[in-house]
């Protein structure tokens, strides 16, 4: 079972949220520290802990309403782009342990850098892509 979490509680209107939009699979509100204006959580009102434990058709009702809101998000607020994430796990950077998608208004030169990469070392890349195949098998 999945841990209470305070967006259980926005589900069920025991705190307050700025409702973005809300349909029979899912609820959308505003992220109380936007990363820009408009910044946009998705959740699923079926509640699961994050991508890893959800299932495919409560993942699918979460991205239908992402690929619903991202545009009228971008023109309500004027902006160039939409970045979407999803954290699973606190090393993935979760910290509300609900499955939520962010809808993140993005402006040219809004200074929000994504994190930076690195390169595989000789036999890297051939040898994480076959650990990953091989799940892919089970
Ligand atoms: P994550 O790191 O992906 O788990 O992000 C959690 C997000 O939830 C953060 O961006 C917070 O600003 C946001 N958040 C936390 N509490 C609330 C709240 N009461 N209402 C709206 N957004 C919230």
């Amino acid at each position: 079972m999945t841990e209470e979490t305070i967006f259980d509680k926005i589900l069920r209107g025991e705190i307050p949220a700025h409702k973005v939009y809300e349909d029979e699979h899912t609820f959308a509100f505003l992220d109380i520290a936007p990363i820009n204006k408009g910044h946009t959580l998705v959740i699923p009102k079926n509640s699961t802990r994050n991508i890893l434990t959800a299932d495919e058709e409560t993942f699918a009702h979460v991205m239908e309403t992402v690929r619903t809101l991202s545009p009228k998000i971008k023109e309500a607020v004027g902006a160039d782009g939409i970045t979407i994430g999803i954290n699973n796990e606190a090393a993935g950077g979760q910290e509300v342990f609900y499955l939520h998608a962010h809808i993140i208004p993005r402006f040219e030169n809004d200074g929000r850098k994504h994190w930076g990469g690195e390169s595989y070392k000789d036999g890297e890349a051939e040898a994480t892509l076959e650990k990953i195949v091989n799940q892919l098998k089970n």
